[in-house]
C-alpha cells in the first residue's frame, strides 16, 4: 500500500483529516480510498475545487449501507470526468512561479552515466509504432521545468550529470547496426550548449561517421554554440508547441519565437533542422493555437531545409504520475482521460486522432510531400487517418525514416556551399 500511504502523506493535516474521516464515515475500500486520494491530487495540482466540496452528502446519506459509498463514488467520477474528458481549461489556471537560481544547480562530472540506450517503446511490440532511436545521454537532468517531463523525476533535483570523456567513450561504441542516434532523452540536447565539450565530441563523431544522423532536441534558449560549424549529419531539432502551452507549462524554456529563431539561425548555417509539435495538449482554443504554429513554421522555413516533424501527445508512465501527484506543483497536464496506452496512460484514440489528423491539415501540399512526418511512439492504427500512410512493421518505419533522413542530407549537403 505504499501509494495510498505517500498519497495521504502528500495532504496538509486538514485535507487529510477530511478525506480520511470521509473514508471511515462511508467505509470506503482501500482502492476507493485510493482512487479518492488520487482525483484530490489531480483536483489541488489543476486549482480545481475538491471534490469534498461538490458531494450532494443528503443524497449520499439517503442511500443504505455499502450504496453510500457506491453514490459517493458514483458522484466524485461524473464531476473529475467532465474534466478530464472536456479540452482543458488554461484561461483559469495559474501557473507557478518557478525559478531556478543558477548558483542551486550544481554541474558535476558523471562518467557512471549509462551511455547508449534504446528508445522507451516497448519492444517490438504492436502497442506503438516505434522508429527503433539509438538514444545517447552524455548529459543527464534538466534545469528547465517542463511539468509533464519525466526526466525530473529520474534524477535528483538541481544536479545535473555530464560525461567527461564523451570523446573516449564514443571512440568505444559498437556502431554496428545504428544509423540514428538521440541526445534528448535524459536532459535537452541544448541545454549545456557546449560548455563541456558535449557538441564538440558529438560533432567529431559524426563527422567520422557520415551514416549515422544524431539529432539534437531542444527548447534551449541557448545560442552560444552557433558559432561552430557542425556535420551535415548532425540534425538541430526543437520541440515546439502551442503558445498557452509553453507560458503554462514548459516553464524556464524559450519562447516559440525565440526557438523557431534558432532554428533559423542554424537553418541559415545549412544545417538540417527538424521540429517535434510535442506534446500535444487538448486544451481549449487547441485548434487555433497549433494553426498558428505550424503557420509560423510554414513562414519561416521552406520544405528543403526541414528534415523531419513529428506529432506527439502526453504520455505518463506509473511512476511520473505518482511523482506528479505526490510533489503536486500545480499544472493541468493530468487533466485528461489517461486511459491506459502501451502501458502508459495518455489521451483516447478519438483525442489523438482528432489532433494529429487536425495539425497534419494545416500543412501545405509541399510541405507534407518533402518533409518526413509521423507520429512519435503512437497506435499504429492512427497513422493511416491522421497521416495518409502506414507502416506494416517497425522495422519499414524505420527504414523509410532512414531513406528520408539520409537523402535530405545529401540533398542539404549538394547545396551548401
Ligand atoms: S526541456 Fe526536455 S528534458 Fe528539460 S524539463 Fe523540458 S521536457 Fe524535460
Amino acid at each position: 500500500m505504499k501509494a495510498l500511504d505517500s498519497l495521504t502523506e502528500s495532504f496538509d493535516e486538514e485535507k487529510r483529516g477530511r478525506i480520511l474521516s470521509l473514508a471511515k464515515k462511508y467505509q470506503l475500500t482501500d482502492s476507493q480510498l485510493l482512487e479518492l486520494l488520487k482525483n484530490e491530487a489531480d483536483l489541488e495540482l489543476w486549482q480545481e475545487k475538491s471534490t469534498l466540496d461538490i458531494l450532494d452528502y443528503q443524497l449520499i446519506d439517503s442511500r443504505q449501507g455499502k450504496r453510500k459509498a457506491e453514490e459517493l463514488m458514483k458522484e466524485m467520477r461524473i464531476y473529475i470526468d467532465n474534466l478530464r474528458y472536456s479540452p482543458t481549461d488554461y484561461s483559469t489556471f495559474n501557473p507557478p512561479k518557478i525559478i531556478r537560481a543558477k548558483s542551486e544547480e550544481e554541474v558535476f562530472t558523471d562518467d557512471s552515466i549509462k551511455l547508449m540506450g534504446k528508445c522507451p517503446c516497448p519492444v517490438d511490440g504492436e502497442k506503438t509504432r516505434c522508429c527503433k532511436l539509438t538514444t545517447l545521454d552524455a548529459v543527464s537532468q534538466c534545469a528547465f521545468g517542463c511539468s509533464y517531463c519525466s526526466v525530473q523525476s529520474f534524477y535528483s533535483k538541481n544536479r545535473i550529470g555530464v560525461v567527461s570523456n564523451l570523446s573516449q567513450r564514443l571512440s568505444n561504441i559498437d556502431t554496428e547496426g545504428i544509423w540514428h542516434i538521440g541526445t534528448g532523452q535524459a536532459s535537452d540536447s541544448l541545454l549545456l550548449g557546449d560548455s563541456h565539450g558535449t557538441l564538440t565530441s558529438l560533432s567529431e563523431f559524426a563527422t567520422s561517421h557520415p551514416n549515422i544522423v544524431i539529432e539534437l532536441k531542444s527548447k534551449s534558449p541557448r545560442r552560444d554554440f552557433m558559432e561552430k560549424s557542425f556535420p551535415r549529419n548532425m540534425i538541430f531539432t526543437w520541440s515546439l508547441n502551442a503558445e498557452t502551452i509553453i507560458k503554462k507549462e514548459e516553464h524556464l524554456t524559450a519562447s516559440l519565437d525565440e526557438r523557431l529563431e534558432s532554428a533559423r539561425i542554424m537553418a541559415d548555417k545549412k544545417n538540417l533542422v527538424g521540429f517535434h509539435i510535442h506534446p500535444m495538449v487538448y486544451f481549449k482554443g487547441w485548434q487555433d493555437e497549433y494553426r498558428k504554429v505550424v503557420e509560423k513554421i510554414t513562414k519561416t522555413f521552406s520544405p528543403d531545409e526541414l528534415c523531419q516533424i513529428s506529432f506527439g501527445t502526453l504520455t505518463f508512465t506509473k511512476a511520473v504520475l505518482q511523482h506528479l501527484r505526490t510533489h503536486r506543483t500545480p499544472s493541468r497536464v493530468l487533466c485528461m482521460p489517461l486511459v491506459e496506452a502501451a502501458g502508459k496512460y495518455s489521451y483516447t484514440l478519438e483525442i489523438k486522432r482528432e489532433m494529429f489528423s487536425t495539425i497534419y491539415s494545416y500543412f501545405p501540399k509541399e510541405f507534407k510531400e518533402k518533409v518526413f512526418f509521423y507520429l512519435c511512439m503512437e497506435d499504429p492504427s492512427l497513422w493511416k487517418t491522421c497521416l495518409g500512410r502506414e507502416y506494416s512493421c517497425d522495422k519499414e518505419f524505420e527504414e523509410d525514416m532512414k531513406k528520408h533522413y539520409l537523402d535530405k542530407i545529401r540533398a542539404s549537403s549538394s547545396s551548401r556551399v
